[in-house]
């Protein structure tokens, strides 16, 4: 009897953290959308938007989704658009790679091209 209202409890736990960051990667879908529509004409509230969203991501403990980790820098954690405030080059020199040059910053990353595991 016990140990079913333990498991019972530990269900509820499990299926509120659950609804929390189903919440929470929804609210981080709408930030990044609404991030990419107004960098063009406020790109400081742009920012903001980001910032909002990894704070959210950050108390959920929730990963950035593969799509946009690639839409902050990594350096200063910016907000960053291919063709707006970032430079996207292809290196063939060595390991093929993505080289990503963050306007903010002036800093770069690399993205390798072959490994398996995709950043
Ligand atoms: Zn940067």
């Amino acid at each position: 009897m016990s140990n079913n209202r333990f498991n019972g409890k530990f269900v509820q736990v499990f299926t509120e953290m659950n609804v929390t960051r189903r919440i929470a990667l929804q609210r981080i879908h709408i930030l990044f959308r609404l991030a990419k529509e107004t960098i063009h004409e406020d790109p400081k509230l742009a920012q903001r938007y980001v910032k909002v969203a990894r704070k959210i991501a950050m108390a959920t403990k929730l990963r950035l989704p593969k799509q946009y980790k690639r839409l902050v820098c990594r350096h200063c954690k910016s907000f960053i658009l291919p063709g707006v405030n970032c430079r996207v080059r292809i290196q063939q020199r060595r390991e093929p790679h993505v080289v990503v040059t963050c306007f903010c910053c002036d800093k770069y990353s690399r993205i390798p091209l072959r490994s398996r595991r995709n950043i």
